[in-house]
């Protein structure tokens, strides 16, 4: 857990209980909720229950458990939300070059729908 994390941020508040989610799936390491305003046909997002800020936190931080059991979860519920047949696109922003708004680590799976080219980058 990285010092700097910020408990009062939007997901710490929904893995407390504090505000709802359209759950999709928990278990010990692992919480997935439909994103609030989806930018795809399916937007859903992974977080870990552990306190990390962003992906590179949770790289360096999650032990080995936690990591094996957030990426295992994140494939069984693009397999379970039934993307993984047709493909789905899994993205995770960190820090301020990719404009990530809420600082605990999430994963976001997009699918449902053909979701063109990878990134666009301003400028
Ligand atoms: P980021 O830009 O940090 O990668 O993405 C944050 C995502 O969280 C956005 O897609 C945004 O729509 C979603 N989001 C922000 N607040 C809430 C909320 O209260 N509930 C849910 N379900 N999603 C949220």
């Amino acid at each position: 857990m990285s010092s700097a994390y910020d408990d009062q941020n939007i997901f710490a508040k929904i893995l407390r209980g504090e505000i709802p989610c359209n759950k999709v799936y928990e278990d010990e390491f692992v919480l997935a909720f439909h994103d609030i305003q989806p930018q795809s046909k399916v937007h859903v997002l992974v977080i870990p229950k552990g306190a990390y800020i962003s992906f590179d936190d949770f790289s360096q931080e999650a032990s080995d458990a936690e990591l094996a059991g957030f990426f295992r979860a994140a494939g069984k519920i693009a397999r379970d939300l039934g993307i993984a047949g047709e493909g789905y696109r899994a993205l995770a922003n960190h820090g301020v070059n990719a404009n990530q708004e809420v600082p605990h680590f999430h994963l976001h799976l997009f699918g449902g729908q053909p979701l063109g080219r990878m990134i666009k980058v301003p400028g």
